[in-house]
């Protein structure tokens, strides 16, 4: 279960990277500039929150 959070989440940050490096419209710095770009960062964010928010209460 835990595993499968942290690879959702490195597989959701895997694909926003990529398409920030093709896509000429979204960067990682920046964020989404575009629908698709928007899609892919909005799922990357919700993992990074779900998966730091557990980090941070298992401690
Ligand atoms: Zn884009």
């Amino acid at each position: 279960m835990a595993d499968d959070l942290h690879a959702r989440y490195m597989a959701a940050t895997r694909t926003w990277h990529k398409h920030a490096g093709a896509c000429g419209h979204c960067t990682k710095e920046v964020g989404p500039r575009c629908s698709a770009g928007s899609r892919l960062y909005e799922s990357f964010a919700r993992l990074q929150d779900a998966y730091l928010g557990r980090q941070r209460r298992a401690r």
